[in-house]
């Protein structure tokens, strides 16, 4: 397994990247860092993550892990997309968002000429997307100077669609009532689940480190609430981590108490390779990340594309049928992430090939 501490060089040749940029602004001190995985089948969207990371390779390591995944998800989502993925080194924990420096991020993204448009991820909302779309319009997912909005409904949606297609393939029917889900971090994509979930009957436990989120949830949609730090040994019939990546490592597996672990934060597993059949042994279906969180991708890139509203609804549906696919091929794989990585592979050689055809 690839590390922070490997050489960057190292990083990128074993994750297969094919750019990783860094920038820094001395106006507005922005540290920020583009990774783009792959454009083998087109152009990659994927969206800025602003945080506090405790050091540059920290921040080097998010950015290619989030961008490898976001090829693996626009490829097994039947987008003519790449994956790429930046991030922004916040100076303290609590830097505040500016315009200042939304713009500054704006022309970097601006410099890749539409290889790379950013949207949103974790720290960045709707205005500061909008504030970058003044430099640059390779940006998606703001409401007034870019278009898209927030993706995270359309992410819950498909999150939703994976665990209907686990449900039914662990022989629990297409059916939430009498399901127990539990939710780690209910912020825009869990508050979004919690909605879908409660809607079809589902019982539902929540942990969130933010009180006001908690409470939200709990008084919104009648939610349990628990303690971070028991939500994820909780007995469910589906645990969805929609906090941050790496919750589940080797030693977790076997404090799990639910058949499904299917959520939207991107890279659940800290080793996805091992971790993965570490679930498989221990007979937990994972729907896994990048194929049921793909809905906010689908949305953005889909519009970027120019999909009518029809198909964009299309294809986000698909998610229940490509996860349904993934669980049965992953019967003779050695995980469902090995079953997730290998349709995704196809796919990126499919689409390829098809190029060359047509050109
Ligand atoms: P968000 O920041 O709105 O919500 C995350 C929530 O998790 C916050 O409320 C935060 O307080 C909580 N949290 C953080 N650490 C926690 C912990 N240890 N225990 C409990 N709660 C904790 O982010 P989001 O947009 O809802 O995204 C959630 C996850 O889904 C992220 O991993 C993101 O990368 C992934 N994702 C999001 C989208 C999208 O459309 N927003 C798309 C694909 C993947």
């Amino acid at each position: 397994m690839m590390h922070e501490k490997d050489s960057i060089f190292d990083q990128m040749i074993s994750r297969e990247h094919e750019r990783l940029c860094f920038h820094q602004d001395p106006e507005t001190g922005l540290k920020a860092i583009v990774a783009i995985h792959s454009t083998a089948l087109g152009n990659a969207l994927g969206g800025t993550r602003r945080w506090y990371y405790g050091s540059e390779a920290d921040a080097i390591y998010d950015v290619l892990r989030l961008s490898k995944g976001m090829t693996y998800k626009a490829a097994v989502s039947g987008l003519p997309m790449g994956g790429a993925k930046s991030v922004i080194m916040m100076p303290h924990r609590d830097t505040p968002r500016t315009e200042a420096e939304a713009k500054a991020m704006g022309r970097f993204v601006n410099t890749f000429g539409g290889t790379y448009i950013a949207a949103e991820d974790v720290g960045v909302n709707i205005e500061y997307i909008d504030w970058m779309a003044t430099e640059t319009q390779h940006v998606m997912g703001g409401e007034t100077v870019s278009r898209g909005g927030d993706p995270s409904p359309w992410t819950a949606l498909g999150v939703f669609h994976g665990m209907r297609a686990c449900l039914i393939h662990t022989g629990r029917g297409d059916d939430f009532s009498d399901m127990t889900v539990a939710i780690q971090g209910v912020g825009s994509v869990g508050q979004n689940l919690c909605k879908l979930l409660k809607e079809a009957g589902a019982n539902l436990i929540v942990a969130d480190i933010n009180k006001k989120k908690l409470d939200y949830a709990v008084e919104t949609y009648g939610c349990r609430a628990v303690h971070d730090d028991d939500i994820l040994k909780i007995e469910c019939d589906i645990l969805a981590p929609c906090a941050l990546g790496g919750v589940i490592d080797g030693n977790m597996v076997e404090h799990l108490r639910c058949p499904i672990l299917c959520g939207a934060a991107n890279n659940i597993l800290d080793d996805p390779e091992e971790d993965a059949v570490a679930l498989k042994t221990a007979g937990i279906v994972y729907g896994t990340d990048f194929v049921v969180n793909a809905g906010g991708l689908i949305h953005l890139a889909g519009m970027h594309l120019g999909m009518s509203d029809s198909e964009l609804q299309t294809k986000n549906d698909e998610i229940f049928c490509t996860t349904q696919q993934l669980l049965q091929r992953s019967e003779n794989a050695s995980s469902t992430y090995a079953a997730a990585v290998e349709i995704a592979k196809q796919r990126i050689a499919d689409g390829q090939e098809t190029e060359v055809h047509a050109g």
